[in-house]
Formats: structure tokens, C-alpha cells, sequence
């Protein structure tokens, strides 16, 4: 850099950070000589220290300029400072009055800028010498002070501190602001380049997802027609050629898979989703799989599976299978002779924790041990020379060891060159059924791999289904793949044509492609949920996805899909999918065993639902809608003096009241404990995967605390305190069903019924404040007194707790037609769609007339009228009537 130029680099960014300090210090330094000869000058100073100061300005432009020149900034950073702070600093200490002038200011620049200049060990030396150099000056001016040359008075001292603070304090401050900038410049270009590095992961996320959508239509198209004319009468050698297709396709498909799989590892998006598997069902199809492939080398495939193995885990399964595959079959590819034996065993670590290990042992060429280290590299082969033949692209291991990595575990490899390796994988997994596995039983379907005539595995001519898919081809494919079955197949190109076509004729089964253009596969479904006169409102939707992944298998259950099917879609396992839909009595023909073959596209969940909800019985929901919503109660107790009874199958609001006259007594409320709430949990986990369990407000009962203290057996099930009773809780509840409907997830429910607290309304009117008295809430007193006042209180829920928010006095009847004037009032922040009115032992008259005048206050789209439980009975005592609504929110007007 040409001297000239360097005037002001300490701002040019592509300059290392120390030279631009160093720059930046010398320049400070010529600018401190000149002004403080100048000041020197002015107020004639010595001209010993005026002659010195200029030396200095010199000496300072000399070291910039050699520094430059020749290329040595951290040699003249060294001289620099080794001069300034061991030479001329105490120098100037001695002959400028020591501690009396400027010079301990100048100390400390001198420390500041030894910490500025350097790094590490430099920084930590030079400083250290730095200060035993200053103190050493200040125990000569102690202990030998004629060796100090005074000032010329005190006012040249003063003047002399005075310029050194202020432009030490200048310098400092520079230096600091300078320091400063360059840290923020540096973290505003690593933001920058964070943010950059990201949008490029993203947009090569973005770029294979949408290859390998791209590229998965054609090859579904050429596996799908290839598998018609394997299912012909065709000569021997286009045969051959239709199963070298396949295996052609076959082949590209593993690719794209294996590319998406690490390009999602390498941008840390690969996520591991754990899930309950039965270990059975997971082995059969794995053994299915490779016996296949072994039996067509001529190989035996031994398998030895402790009995004691866990009947049922949490792991990623689709993940577990994927590396166990791998493993499995590069065994069979790299074997020529002899056999592979797959070994499993577990040992429990922990009450319900278990570590598995999985081993394949193969007779195959085996590794060298030079190559070893190699192995679990991307796109690396080792042995090419052996093993060129061998179809691969060496993402396999390497892909399988990030991901046993992901899920904490070992994979390991023993080899003996040319007699053969053994494979080790090591996981930890959950327990969720104890129960010992047993022997399996393994249906091997012993499908040798010359072409069998193909006969499909079922006939339905009564049978419809849709497909719904963009594409063109795709629709022509799986019609053509089911022509066999005689199903009456309808096909629709869009969201929309499917949504007329639900409309209009029941299908029953849909297979539905995910990424459509305008209305997405997922929009769709939510749509065919809640359309209105809606005729596959329950039928079965099965996703057709381009990502085999096991995010997949947890979105799409999540979005509320049955299933969903991989493309490119593989025939047998499209008939084995839809037939599991399929009543039996549609069924014209059916094969015995409908297993599916290669378990690499299928995902059907099992037939639960993927998420139910349930309540505290105090909800207080008409039975029909509790049906209709599928929506289960807990009981809640009614404890008297006779004993414990369910509320709601025992005792009701009515007996209650009754029994109270006759007995003069109160009664109280008791929630299950946690072993009953333990087994209902237990029972609805039969039917559903997750169970959303709302409870009423936890000021009133104990429900919530019992219910969470079960819920910790399970993992899959969410308590949720409502803040609200009776009918206000039974709001939350039938929004969170209609949620479930629409395919919404745990979390989004969960989230929106927090929003849904301060949106419900809960209020009660008493008749009097009798059974206040009577359950301890108020005094015999200020009971007597309210009554001869004829004061009704008016509670409302808030924030889980019920408060008395207002009263109402007077007869009932105008008290009751105050109370609801003054709730609905405020018609424009009230919604329209429903209100519930809740009573406890009122007559028909009055709930008439109640119901009139709030059908006049507002024009409420439904009004439903509902008897209280007997435990919100109890605690609001008879007579009393409850408006439950929602306030208008933007979400919800719309
Ligand atoms: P590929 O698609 O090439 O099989 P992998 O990542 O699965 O890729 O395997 C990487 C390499 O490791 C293979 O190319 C092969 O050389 C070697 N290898 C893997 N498994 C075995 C085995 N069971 N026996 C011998 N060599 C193996």
C-alpha cells in the first residue's frame, strides 16, 4: 500500500483488524506529539520537552511509514512500543515532575494501547513489563526523588495534568469508540453472512425438495405404466426389459431419496420424530424386505430376535427401519456366497427405558482395514475396485451414521478382509408395552423374483374412490394401477373439483396429493371436513406425498390424514391401503393376507384418531352434541351423607336439589382420583393417539392437578385448565373438537384455547345466596341479610377463579330480565353464533321467557338451553341460570 493511501485505513474493513489499530494508534500519536508541542509552545514549556514532543511527532511518522513500507507493522508495533512505554514514557515521567504532572495519564494510554495492540501471550508479557516498568519510575521518584526534574510551579503542573487528561481521555476514547465499531461492523457481517449461509440452506432445501417432487412424477409415471406391462402377457424379453426399468427406477429413486436425506442432515433440518411402534410389525416387514433380496442371491438370511424384546417402543421408527435397511442390505449386496444373520437383543437401563442392539453379521468380501476409517463418508465407496459391479452410491452409511448420531446412538463396524463384516447398531428407545415380544412369527412372502403373473388382491365394483392430483399423469397412473380391482375411480385436477366432486357423491376412500397449486392437499382435506352438505365429511383421506421421511408420517397425521402414500405409488400397496377403507361387505373378492409387501412408501396409521378431546363432566354439553363431537366426560362425584355418587349417571341437578330439601343438608363435590383418571385416559388412548383433556376452572375443583398427575403416565396426553365452568367450559370444548375437525394439531389447540379464556364469558345469576351459605362461601348472617334484601348475586369466571361481579335485587323474574338485558346488551362486542343458557331447577315457564328475551337482545344463530350437572348445581343452588357466550374477536368473526 502506497503511503499516501494509508491515511485512513483504520476504516478500510478488508485491512486486518490489528493494522488498522496500529495505523490508528500512530496516527493518534503524531497528532498527541504535534498538539502537545503546540500547547508546550504556548505556554512555554522547556524547550528540552517541546524539542522531545517533536522528536516524538517524527518518530511516530517514521514508524507508520516504515511499517508501510517495508511491510513490518508488527516489528514497528514491538519497536513502537517498547521505545514509548520503557524509553520515553519514564523519561518523561522523570523530567516532567513525575507524579506531580501529566505523566501518570500517559501511563495509562500506554497500557491501553500494549492490551489494543496486541494478542495473547504478546498482550499478557508486554503488559506485565509494561507495569513493573511505570512502577518501577514511581519507586525512583520515592525513593530517590532528586532524580526528578520538577516543573516549573504549579500552574505548570496543573496546566501539564490538565493537557495530559484531556488528550489521553481523548485518545482513549477514540480508541474505544474505534473498537467498538469494528466489533459492530464484525457482527453486522456475521449476521449478514449467517443470514446468507441460511437463505442458501434454505434455498437448497427449497431446490432438492422441489427436484425430487419433480423428478418423483416422471419416475411414478414410468414405474406405474412399467407395472402394467409387467402385469401383461408379454414376451420374455420385454418382460426383462419392464423389470430393468424397474430396477433402473428403482435405483434413481434410493438417489434422490439419499440426496434429500443429506442435504436435510447437512442444513440441521433432519428431525427425529419419535413415535409408538410395535416392534412385531417392524421386524416383519424389515424381514420381508431383505429374505427377498437374499433368497434371489442364492443367500441364506438368519434371523435371531430375543423374545424378551419390548412389545412396543417409542423411536423413530421410519429412521430405525431406514439405517437397519441399509445395514441389512448392503450385507445381502456385498455377499456372494454364504449367508446374513440379523441378531437382535435388548437390555432394560431404566424402568421404562430399554437399549437395543441391532447387529448383521454377513460371509461377504468384508473391508479392508485401511478403508475403515473411510466408510461412513459421503459418496465414498471403498474398494472399488472388488466392488464395482455392486450398484451404490456410497451415501447409505453415511447417511445411517447421522442418523443413529441424531438419535444418540452407536453404529459400529467389525471386518475381517474378505471373510466378512458385522455391523453394530446400538439405540435407546422407550418402553411403552413391556411385554415380552415372544417368537415371531415371520409371514415371509417367498415371492421369487421372476416375474409372477399378477392378479390383483381385491375386487370392489361398488366400491368408489377419488383421486385428487394436479398432475395428469400421476391421475392416469393410479387409475390405470387400480383397473384391476374394478373400483369406480373418480379423478379430480384440483382442491376445488375435488370439493364439488365430495359434494356431490360419497366416495370412500381419497387419495390426495399434497402439493397442488391454489388449494393445497392439506386446505383440501380441512375443506372436505367441514364442508357443508358435505358427503365425505368421515371418509378416509390418504395423502399422496412426494417425501418418504418420518416428518412426513408426523405432519400428515398431525393434518388429520388416514395415511399416505409415497410416490412414486407402488401397485400393491395402493390396493393394500385402499382395501383396509373398504366395508367388507363391498369386498367381492379378496386375497387372505393383504400385507403389504416393501414396506418403503406405505405409512397407514392405525385406525385411532389422531386426536380427542375430553372434559370434565361439568361442561355441561347436551349428550347429542357430546356424540355428535365425539367428546368423552369425566364424572364428577357428588359426595352426601348416603355416600358417593357419579354425576350425570348417578344423581342430577334434580335429585340433588331433592335430596338437599328432603335432608336439609349441602352436599359436596369430588373429582376421580388419579388412578380413575389414569384408566380413562387409558381407555380413550385405545381409540385416539393424542387426548386433549380440558378441565374446569382449577378454583372450583381439584380436576386439573388429578388429571395432569395421570396424564405423566402417558406422554400423550395435554390437560388444559379452562378458567370456565359449566357451559363456558363446555364452549372451549366444542371449539377445541370443531379444531380437531379441521385437522388442527395439539399445539395450535392448545394455543387458541389459551386465546379462547378471555374470550368466553361465564356468568350466573343465584336465585339467592342460600347454597353460598350453605357450602361455607358466606355467613348465617350475611345470608339472612341478603334474603331480606332479595339480593341475587351474579358470579362470573375470570381468570379461573368465579368472583361475584355484580347483584342484581328484586323479584326473580325482573332480576333475571335485568341480569340478561345488561349481559347482552353490548350486541356488537358479542358473537352471534351461539349462546348457551345453563339452569339449575328452573321451570319451563321461566326458561321460555328466558330464552325469548335474549333471542331479542341478540338474534343468536343457536341457543341452547342446558340443565346444569349436579356439581355446578351444588354450587350455585337452585334456580340459578347461567348465560355462557363468546365476545367478538376478529378471529372469530370471521
Ligand atoms: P453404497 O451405496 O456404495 O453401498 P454405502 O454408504 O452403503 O454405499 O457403503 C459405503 C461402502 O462401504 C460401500 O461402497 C462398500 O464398499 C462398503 N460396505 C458397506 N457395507 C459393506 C459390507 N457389508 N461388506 C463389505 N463392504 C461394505
Amino acid at each position: 500500500m502506497k503511503f499516501w493511501k494509508m491515511r485512513m485505513a483504520w476504516v478500510e474493513d478488508n485491512i486486518p483488524v490489528q493494522e488498522r489499530v496500529f495505523h490508528l494508534i500512530v496516527s493518534m500519536g503524531i497528532a498527541a506529539c504535534v498538539l502537545a508541542a503546540g500547547v508546550g509552545i504556548f505556554v512555554r514549556e522547556s524547550p528540552v520537552i517541546v524539542a522531545s514532543l517533536i522528536v516524538g511527532a517524527l518518530f511516530f511518522t517514521a514508524l507508520l511509514f516504515i511499517g508501510y513500507k517495508f511491510n513490518a507493522i508488527k516489528i514497528c508495533s514491538y519497536v513502537g512500543i517498547s521505545i514509548v512505554n520503557f524509553l520515553l514514557l519514564p523519561l518523561s515521567f522523570l523530567l516532567t515532575g513525575g507524579v506531580e504532572g501529566g505523566s501518570p495519564q500517559w501511563y495509562i494510554l500506554g497500557m491501553v494501547v500494549v492490551l489494543v495492540l496486541f494478542r495473547r501471550k504478546t498482550r499478557i508479557i508486554l503488559f506485565f513489563l509494561t507495569l513493573v516498568d511505570f512502577c518501577g519510575t514511581y519507586v525512583i521518584a520515592m525513593k530517590a526523588s532528586h532524580l526528578v526534574h520538577p516543573l516549573a510551579g504549579m500552574e505548570a503542573a496543573y496546566l501539564d495534568s490538565v493537557g495530559s487528561v484531556v488528550i489521553v481521555g481523548f485518545i482513549i476514547c477514540v480508541l474505544l469508540l474505534f473498537q467498538n465499531d469494528i466489533y459492530e461492523r464484525e457482527n453486522r457481517k456475521t449476521v449478514a453472512q449467517k443470514e446468507e449461509i441460511q437463505h442458501l440452506n434454505q434455498a437448497q432445501n427449497t431446490f432438492f425438495s422441489n427436484m425430487s417432487h419433480e423428478i418423483r412424477t416422471p419416475i411414478n409415471t414410468i414405474i406405474g405404466l412399467n407395472e402394467m406391462i409387467l402385469r401383461e402377457e408379454v414376451s420374455d424379453e420385454i418382460a426383462e426389459n419392464a423389470m430393468n426399468i424397474q430396477s433402473a427406477s428403482r435405483m434413481l429413486l434410493t438417489l434422490i431419496n439419499d440426496i434429500l436425506d443429506l442435504s436435510k442432515i447437512e442444513s440441521g433440518e433432519m428431525k427425529i420424530v419419535p413415535v409408538q411402534y410395535e416392534t412385531s410389525v417392524m421386524f416383519s416387514e424389515l424381514v420381508n424386505m431383505i429374505w427377498v433380496r437374499a433368497h434371489d442371491k442364492g443367500l441364506e438370511f438368519h434371523v435371531n430376535i430375543s423374545e424378551e424384546l419390548p412389545s412396543m417402543l417409542y423411536g423413530d421408527e421410519v429412521r430405525i427401519k431406514q439405517v437397519l435397511v441399509n445395514i441389512l442390505t448392503n450385507a445381502v449386496k456385498y455377499t456372494e456366497e454364504g449367508s446374513v444373520t440379523m441378531e437382535v437383543r435388548s437390555e432394560v437401563i431404566e424402568t421404562n427405558k430399554v437399549r437395543i442392539h441391532y447387529s448383521v453379521a454377513d460371509t461377504g468380501i468384508g473391508i479392508k482395514k485401511e478403508s475403515m476409517p473411510y466408510l461412513f463418508e459421503s459418496f465414498r465407496r471403498v474398494d472399488e475396485k472388488k466392488n464395482r459391479k455392486i450398484e451404490g452410491n456410497g451415501l447409505g452409511l453415511s447417511i445411517s451414521k447421522q442418523l443413529v448420531d441424531l438419535m444418540h446412538g452407536q453404529l459400529t463396524v467389525d471386518s475381517i478382509y474378505t471373510k466378512g463384516s458385522t455391523f453394530h447398531l446400538i439405540l435407546e428407545q422407550q418402553i411403552v408395552n413391556p411385554e415380552p415380544v415372544g417368537a415371531m412369527d415371520f409371514m415371509v412372502r417367498r415371492k421369487a423374483r421372476i416375474r409372477s403373473r399378477y392378479k390383483q388382491s381385491f375386487e370392489a365394483s361398488k366400491a368408489r374412490v377419488l383421486v385428487v392430483d394436479d398432475n395428469e399423469m400421476n391421475r392416469m397412473v393410479a387409475k390405470k394401477l387400480l383397473r384391476d380391482t374394478s373400483l369406480q375411480v373418480d379423478t379430480a385436477d384440483s382442491g376445488f373439483t375435488c370439493l364439488e366432486m365430495t359434494k356431490n357423491r360419497y366416495y370412500h376412500v381419497i387419495l390426495m396429493d399434497h402439493m397442488m397449486p391454489t388449494m393445497d392437499g392439506v386446505e383440501t382435506l380441512q375443506k372436505i371436513r367441514s364442508q357443508e352438505n358435505g358427503l365425505c365429511k368421515e371418509t378416509p383421506v390418504i395423502a399422496l406425498t412426494a417425501n418418504a421421511g418420518s416428518e412426513s408420517r408426523e405432519f400428515y397425521r398431525q393434518k388429520g390424514f388416514q395415511g399416505y402414500l409415497a410416490k412414486p405409488i407402488h401397485g400393491a400397496l395402493l390396493e393394500a391401503t385402499i382395501v383396509r377403507y373398504l366395508p367388507e361387505s363391498l369386498l367381492e373378492y379378496a386375497e387372505e393376507s393383504l400385507m403389504p409387501g416393501e414396506g418403503d412408501g406405505l405409512s397407514v396409521y392405525s385406525s385411532k384418531k389422531p386426536i380427542m378431546i375430553a372434559a370434565d363432566c361439568s361442561c355441561d354439553l347436551p349428550l347429542a352434541l357430546r356424540q355428535e363431537n365425539d367428546i368423552r366426560v369425566m364424572p364428577i362425584y357428588i359426595r352426601t351423607r348416603e355416600g358417593r355418587f357419579s354425576d350425570g349417571v348417578e344423581i342430577d341437578s334434580e335429585n340433588l336439589f331433592e335430596y338437599m330439601e328432603k335432608n336439609n343438608s349441602s352436599v359436596t363435590n369430588e373429582c376421580a382420583d388419579v388412578e380413575e383418571y389414569e384408566s380413562f385416559f387409558a381407555d380413550m388412548l385405545s381409540e385416539a393417539e393424542e387426548v386433549i383433556y380440558i378441565t374446569a376452572a382449577t378454583g372450583n375443583t381439584d380436576s386439573f392437578e388429578r388429571a395432569t398427575n395421570a396424564a405423566t403416565a402417558f406422554g400423550n396426553v395435554h390437560v388444559f385448565d379452562s378458567g370456565h365452568a359449566s357451559c363456558g367450559l363446555g364452549i372451549m370444548v366444542l371449539l377445541a373438537a370443531n379444531m380437531v375437525r379441521e385437522g388442527n394439531t395439539v399445539n395450535e389447540i392448545c394455543e387458541r384455547l389459551e386465546e379462547l379464556q378471555s374470550v368466553v364469558m361465564t356468568t350466573i345469576m343465584l336465585r339467592s345466596t342460600e347454597q353460598l351459605y350453605r357450602n361455607g362461601r358466606i355467613s348465617k348472617p350475611l345470608n339472612t341479610i341478603c334474603g331480606v334484601l332479595q339480593i341475587r348475586p351474579i358470579l362470573q369466571m375470570s381468570k379461573s377463579r368465579t368472583v361475584c361481579w355484580k347483584i342484581e335485587t328484586g323479584s326473580n323474574e325482573k332480576a333475571l330480565r335485568r341480569f340478561i338485558h345488561r349481559q347482552l346488551r353490548d350486541r356488537k362486542k358479542i358473537d352471534r353464533r351461539i349462546l348457551f343458557i345453563s339452569y339449575a331447577g328452573c321451570t319451563a315457564e321461566e326458561l321460555e321467557r328466558i330464552v325469548e328475551q335474549a333471542g331479542k337482545e341478540i338474534p343468536f344463530e343457536h341457543i341452547i338451553v342446558q340443565k346444569t350437572s349436579a356439581s355446578v348445581a351444588s354450587n350455585i343452588g337452585l334456580g340459578s341460570v347461567g348465560l355462557m357466550y363468546m365476545k367478538n374477536t376478529a378471529r372469530d368473526s370471521k
